[in-house]
C-alpha cells in the first residue's frame, strides 16, 4: 500500500494463525511446545534429541554496515528475507531474532519486530512482556545481587563456627554438606567431604567468603531506561549497620545471565555457566562465584523456562524464534544458540536423509550491531560455542548510511533528515561506499560469502541503488540486491532470497575455498587476540592499554582466564572507538580503557571508549505516543 501504513496498523490488519497450527506445520509433537497465549509458544530442547539424526538447514546470518542511529534494517531484512524464502520461493524457512528490551521500546529506538510488511506478529506481544524471559533474567540477576550483599552482612556479624552451623545445620546430631558447600570444597581443593573431619582453617575457608565491598562486580538490573539508577548507594537503612556501599543498575539485557542464555547449549550447561559467574573478589583477591554464594541452583530454576525459545510467526505465516538478546554494547549481541540449533533441525531434511540443495530449508539469524562488532562476535564467540558454520552472510546497507559515511550531516533521531538524504547524491554515496567495502572484505576474510541487501527507502533513486549494486559486486560480494521488503514484505525480497539460495547451492568461489575460519585462536594471549581483531577487522595501527587494563590482563592471565574469546565493547558507529570517525578510517589507535571477564558467558570484554550500560530517556520518548484505544482496547503507538 502507498503510503506504507505504520507498523502497528499493518500488524493489526493481519490475523496470525493459532500458534498450535504453526507448531503442527513444523511437525512438533504435543510435548515439544507449550502455548503462551494465542500467538506464542515455548519450544523445548527435546526437539534436538528427536531430530538428532536429521539433516540440517542452511545457516544465513544477517549483519550490517556501520549504521546511523536510526538503524539500517537488519531486523527488517532478517524477517523479510525469511518471508521471501518461505512464502515466495516455497522453501522451509525460519527467522531467529533477539527479544526486544523494554528500555528502547519505550525509549528512543522503538521495538524490534522488523518493520513495514516485514514483521514478526503480533508485534505488541513480541515487543512487550512476551513469554517473560527478560523478567526471569531480572529476577535471577537481582537474586544474585541480594545474595551477595546479604552474605557480606551475615559474615560481618557471625563467627566461622556460627556461619558453619547455619550453612550446615545438624540434624539428628549429624550434618551433611549441601551442594554449594560440596562444590566449594572441590574448588578449594579440600580433600575431605566429611564435615566432622574439617579443620578449623578449612571451615573458615569454606564458609567465610570475605567479600571485598570495594570489589563487588555484580550489579542490579531492570528493563527500563532509568538513568538515575546508574549510580546508587545501597544499604542505607539502620538495619544494615553502616554497611552502605555504592553500586548501580544496568539494563536487564546487559546482565551476564542474558549472555549465558544466549550461549548455552543445554540445561546442564546453563547450570554450570551460572555457577561460574564471578560476582565479587575476596579481600585477598580470590574470585567469588555464584557457586560460592550457593545461588546457582536457584538461578537455574528461575531460568529453566527461559531456556526454551519462543515460537512466533511473520506477517506471511513463516516461523520465527524470538530468543535472548544480549546487550551489544558490552556482550555479544546475538540471539541464542539453541534457537538456531532447533530451527536448523526443523528446516533440515527428514531423519536419515542428507540435506540437499533442493530439500534443505534456511535459517536466517541476525547478528546485532555493525558487522565489525556483531558479525565478528557471531563468528568468534557464538559459532565457536555452537560449532555451527554460516553458509552466507547478508550485509544490510542503506543509501542513507553510506551517504553519511561519505560526509553527509549527522543523522539525529527525532529530527528531519537533511536534503542530502532525500535527494540523489551519487558523489557522497560513492565516497561512503568504502565503509561497505570493508565490511564485505571482513566477512569474506573468515571464509563466508557475502551478499549485500540494499534496504531501499522511498527516497532512494534508481541510479543510487544501481551504483551500490555495481560497487558491491566489484568489491567481491557474491551479489548485491536492492530489496523492498519494508514496503512489500517477502514479495520485495525474492531476488535477495534467490541470491541466498544460489549462494548456498553453488560451489564457493576460489577466494573462499579455504572455508570458514575463526579470526583468532582462543588459546592465544589476551593482548594478541585483541590486536588481531583490531588490526584485521578494524584496521587499527595500534592498541593502547590503560594502567587498569594492563593490571587486569595480568591478573586474568594469572587466574587462567586468558583462554576465552574476546568480546569487544566498542561503538558500532565507527570501525574505531570514536563514533565520530566515519567511513573507513585506518591507522588509528584503539584505546582499551578497562577489561572485564564474564566467566559464565565465557568471554573477556575489553572496554574501548565509554560504553553505556543503562540508557536514558530522551525529552520525547517513544512512550509519549503509546496507549490503549478506549473503544477497541487495542494498543496504539508502538513501532
Ligand atoms: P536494525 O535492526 O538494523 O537496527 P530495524 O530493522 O529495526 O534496524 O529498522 C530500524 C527502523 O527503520 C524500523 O523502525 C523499521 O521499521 C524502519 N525501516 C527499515 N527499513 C525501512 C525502509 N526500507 N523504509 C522505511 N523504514 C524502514
Amino acid at each position: 500500500r502507498e503510503p506504507v501504513p505504520s507498523d502497528i496498523v499493518i500488524a493489526g490488519e493481519q490475523k496470525p494463525k493459532p500458534i498450535a497450527q504453526l507448531a503442527s506445520e513444523l511437525n512438533l509433537t504435543a510435548t515439544e511446545f507449550e502455548p503462551y497465549g494465542k500467538h506464542a509458544a515455548k519450544v523445548t530442547l527435546d526437539v534436538l534429541q528427536r531430530l538428532q539424526g536429521s539433516g540440517s538447514g542452511r545457516y544465513v546470518v544477517v549483519t550490517g554496515i556501520s549504521p546511523t542511529p536510526l538503524g539500517e534494517g537488519k531486523s527488517t531484512v532478517t524477517v523479510g528475507l525469511s518471508q521471501a524464502l518461505y512464502a515466495h520461493l516455497h522453501k522451509p524457512a525460519f527467522a531467529c531474532i533477539r527479544q526486544p528490551s523494554q528500555g528502547p521500546t519505550f525509549g528512543i529506538k522503538g521495538g524490534a519486530a522488523g518493520g513495514g510488511y516485514a514483521q514478526v506478529t503480533p508485534m505488541t506481544t513480541m515487543n512487550l512482556h512476551l513469554t517473560g524471559d527478560i523478567h526471569a533474567i531480572t529476577a535471577a540477576n537481582n537474586l544474585v545481587a541480594a545474595a551477595v550483599d546479604a552474605r557480606r552482612f551475615h559474615e560481618a556479624t557471625q563467627t566461622d563456627a556460627q556461619l558453619f552451623s547455619r550453612l550446615c545445620p545438624r540434624k539428628a546430631g549429624k550434618c551433611s554438606l549441601a551442594e554449594p558447600l560440596l562444590r566449594r570444597l572441590q574448588r578449594l581443593g579440600i580433600a575431605t567431604t566429611e564435615p566432622e573431619s574439617l579443620s578449623e582453617k578449612d571451615i573458615s575457608r569454606l564458609v567465610r567468603l570475605d567479600i571485598d565491598p570495594e570489589r563487588i562486580v555484580w550489579r542490579r538490573v531492570l528493563d527500563t531506561n532509568d538513568r538515575f539508577l546508574r549510580e546508587i548507594t545501597v544499604g542505607q537503612a539502620a538495619t544494615e549497620r553502616g554497611m552502605a556501599r555504592k553500586t548501580g543498575f544496568d539494563i536487564a539485557v546487559a546482565s551476564e545471565i542474558m549472555a549465558v542464555l544466549a550461549l548455552t547449549t543445554s540445561l546442564q550447561d546453563m547450570r554450570e555457566r551460572l555457577g561460574r559467574m564471578v560476582v565479587a573478589f575476596s579481600r585477598s583477591g580470590d574470585p567469588i562465584t555464584c557457586d560460592d554464594i550457593g545461588v546457582a541452583g536457584a538461578l537455574t530454576v528461575l531460568m529453566k523456562d527461559a531456556l526454551s525459545p519462543t515460537l512466533m510467526q511473520t506477517l506471511e505465516g513463516s516461523p520465527v524464534f524470538v530468543h535472548a538478546g544480549p546487550f551489544a554494547n558490552i556482550a555479544h549481541g546475538n540471539s541464542s544458540i539453541v534457537a538456531d540449533q532447533i530451527a536448523l533441525k526443523l528446516v533440515g531434511a527428514p531423519p536419515g536423509e542428507a540435506a540437499t540443495p533442493e530439500s534443505a530449508g534456511y535459517v536466517v539469524t541476525e547478528a546485532g550491531f555493525g558487522a565489525d562488532i556483531g558479525f565478528e562476535k557471531f563468528v568468534n564467540i557464538k559459532c565457536r560455542a555452537s560449532g555451527l558454520v554460516p553458509d552466507v552472510a547478508v550485509i544490510v546497507a542503506t543509501v542513507r548510511a553510506l551517504k553519511m559515511h561519505g560526509g553527509g550531516p549527522d543523522v539525529v533521531p527525532g529530527r528531519p533528515l537533511a536534503d542530502e538524504y532525500t535527494r540523489e547524491n551519487l558523489e557522497l554515496l560513492e565516497r561512503g561506499f568504502a565503509n561497505l567495502r570493508r565490511h564485505i572484505e571482513n566477512v569474506q576474510k573468515v571464509g563466508v560469502p557475502a551478499i549485500v541487501a540494499i534496504n531501499a527507502f522511498a527516497t532512494d533513486s534508481q541510479a543510487e541503488l544501481d551504483l551500490v549494486r555495481r560497487l558491491a559486486r566489484e568489491a567481491g560480494a557474491f551479489d548485491a540486491v536492492p530489496t523492498q521488503l519494508w514496503a512489500k514484505g517477502g514479495a520485495g525480497a525474492t531476488e535477495l532470497a534467490d541470491a541466498v539460495v544460489r549462494c548456498c547451492s553453488e560451489p564457493k568461489p576460489a577466494s573462499l575455498l579455504d572455508g570458514f575460519r575463526f579470526l583468532y585462536d582462543a588459546g592465544l594471549p589476551i593482548k594478541q587476540k585483541i590486536e588481531i581483531i583490531a588490526r584485521e577487522f578494524y584496521r587499527a595501527a595500534s592498541v593502547s592499554y590503560s594502567e587498569e587494563a594492563e593490571k587486569k590482563i595480568a591478573q586474568f592471565t594469572a587466574n587462567g582466564w586468558d583462554k576465552m574469546p574476546i568480546c569487544m565493547a566498542k561503538t558500532q558507529y565507527s570501525f574505531s572507538a570514536d563514533p565520530a570517525l566515519k567511513c573507513a578510517p585506518e591507522g588509528f589507535d584503539l584505546p582499551v580503557r578497562d577489561i572485564r571477564a564474564s566467566l559464565g558467558a565465557g568471554f573477556i570484554y575489553p572496554l574501548c571508549g565509554a560504553m553505556q550500560t543503562l540508557p536514558g530517556l530522551p525529552t520525547r520518548p517513544c512512550f509519549y505516543d503509546i496507549g490503549v484505544d478506549p473503544e477497541s482496547g487495542d494498543i496504539v503507538g508502538l513501532f
